[in-house]
């Protein structure tokens, strides 16, 4: 199967923090590989910008080393490299002043798409904001890209929103999470939406339960100060579960169209039910012979943050009544996974002899590994003695479904990258979607601090702490096996 690439418009895109870690490990070799299939018009730029005093050919080492180190199979044709390499520049500057915007001013295009991605701590969003306008350099129609995290509670994503409203418009304004640029992620939707099949089935009369994982087999690494002080309802829950159920609990929109999903997706955070303290459970990981503790890792001994979350939520509309929610995930979990299952109910009535097994219809979406959609169905065990049933899954596997497209076409962020070119923000969150997870996840967040919560120790390598295998056993529930 040969993918249709459509090229973007022509454009300009200045990322700040072009040195940094992102830039390096994501952005730059995913703007490569977009490069490499032709989707870059021939004249398209890249700017890269940071304080370190580097010039053009000091910028371009820089990202033929990170594409040797972090790209894909195409880091070997040095040829493609050279040229994409030829369309990258760089300037210095420092967020906080005022050197090097009046070079950038003079470097940018008139008449292409502007775009300027903000690789940088959050702490620096409100200075490019007010310098890119200042210096007269954003016009009505630039476009700017802001990482997450986008706040770390409801009055400071409140007051993100406001400063970026100062000189940028919603329209001009890409929140990321990348989660939302997975293929397997608007699969979910392209399931959903462009199948007579699922559509029918898709409320509390059919599905018993919706799961979903995120499980990591790395701890903190590196970002021990910054995680500490976040965990994993700031870090993972508030955005990418998030928006995982909304993507599953949402209404049809009339269209699939930027104003129209993300109407869809509001509704959803805003009908979720505040949660009961004892359909939280908290973990933090134990120390396994060398590899050390959670605490260790973060230094600090005393820490109270969680390295794993799972929680049971409701969606109170009518599409969800009584279907209950369970999200997951964790560091240090023994394995990488990240899954959505929808679970729905049994038949009401046996009609085989003898078969006095529990078969479920699930429905699994695969984030990772293997990206793919795996249905469960239930058929009869082959061979002769009578009509003895087995679960088998109808399996989607899109590395095996689509042969190299599927590999070509994966990352996240170039896809999220290309629909910023184009004037496309469905894949990207709303100011009052943002706002309207921290308003769920503050009291949650809250409780746990006003009442001293002290997460449960869980051992490196399992599934997390026991008590979250009780929140569902106490429902008659299992969490499905993390694989990978
Ligand atoms: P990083 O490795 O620390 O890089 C920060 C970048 O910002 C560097 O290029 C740095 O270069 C530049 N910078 C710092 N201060 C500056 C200033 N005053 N003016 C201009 N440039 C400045 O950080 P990162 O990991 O790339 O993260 C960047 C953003 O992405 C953060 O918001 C982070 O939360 C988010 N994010 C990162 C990841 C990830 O995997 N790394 C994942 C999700 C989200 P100079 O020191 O030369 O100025």
């Amino acid at each position: 199967m040969v993918s249709r690439v459509i090229p973007v418009d022509d454009f300009d895109l200045v990322i700040f923090g072009g040195t940094g870690d992102l830039a390096r490990r994501k952005i730059l070799p995913g703007l490569f590989r977009r490069f490499r299939t032709g989707q870059m018009p021939a004249d398209s730029r890249i700017i890269g910008a940071a304080r370190s005093e580097l010039d053009d050919a000091g910028f371009r080492d820089l990202v033929r080393e990170a594409v040797e180190e972090f790209g894909g199979e195409e880091k070997s044709d040095t040829q493609m490299l050279d040229q994409f390499l030829e369309r990258l520049h760089y300037i210095a500057i420092d967020a906080t002043g005022e050197d090097g915007w009046a070079a950038l001013r003079d470097l940018m295009r008139d008449g292409v798409v502007q775009a300027f991605y903000f690789s940088v701590a959050p702490s620096l969003f409100g200075d490019l904001a007010e310098r890119l306008h200042d210096h007269g350099i954003a016009t009505p129609d630039s476009r700017i890209v802001v990482e997450k995290p986008f706040g770390r509670d409801l009055a400071s994503a409140q007051a993100l929103n406001a400063t970026l409203a100062e000189h940028f418009d919603e329209r001009q304004i890409y929140r990321i999470d990348h989660y939302l640029g997975k293929e397997t992620v608007q699969n979910l939707m392209a399931v959903r939406f462009g199948n007579v099949l699922f559509e029918p089935l898709w409320n509390s009369h059919y599905v018993d339960h919706v799961q979903i994982t995120v499980a990591e087999t790395v701890g903190v690494g590196g970002r021990g100060s910054y995680y500490d002080k976040s965990g994993a309802m700031r870090d993972m829950v508030q955005n990418h579960l998030m928006q995982l159920l909304c993507l599953i609990a949402m209404e049809p929109p009339s269209v699939f169209g930027a104003n129209e999903v993300r109407d869809e997706k509001l509704k959803v955070i805003r009908a979720l039910q505040p949660v009961e303290s004892h359909h939280i459970v908290r973990g933090q990981y134990e120390a396994d012979g060398e590899s050390p503790s959670y605490r260790a890792d973060v230094e600090n001994q005393r820490s109270f943050t969680e390295s794993f979350v799972a929680m049971k939520c409701h969606v109170s509309n009518w599409r969800w009544a009584d279907t209950p929610f369970y999200l997951r995930t964790g560091k240090k979990l023994k394995g990488r996974a990240s899954e959505i299952a929808v679970v729905f109910k049994d038949l009401g009535h046996k009609m085989f002899e003898g078969d006095t097994a529990r078969h479920r219809n699930i429905l699994a979406i695969r984030l990772q590994p293997n990206e793919g959609i795996d249905l469960q169905v239930t058929i009869k065990e082959p061979g002769p003695g009578g009509m003895r049933l087995i679960d088998v899954p109808l399996d989607m596997t899109f590395a095996d479904a689509l042969g190299e497209d599927a590999e070509s076409a994966t990352d996240a962020y170039e896809r999220l990258i290309m629909d910023v070119i184009r004037g496309n923000q469905t894949l990207f969150m709303r100011g009052d979607e943002v706002e309207a997870a921290w308003a769920w996840t503050d009291p949650i967040i809250e409780g746990w601090e006003a009442r001293n919560d002290v997460p449960k120790l869980y051992d490196q390598g399992s599934a997390g702490p026991e008590d979250s295998m009780m929140l569902m056993h106490r429902d008659g529930r299992r969490w499905r096996e993390i694989k990978g």
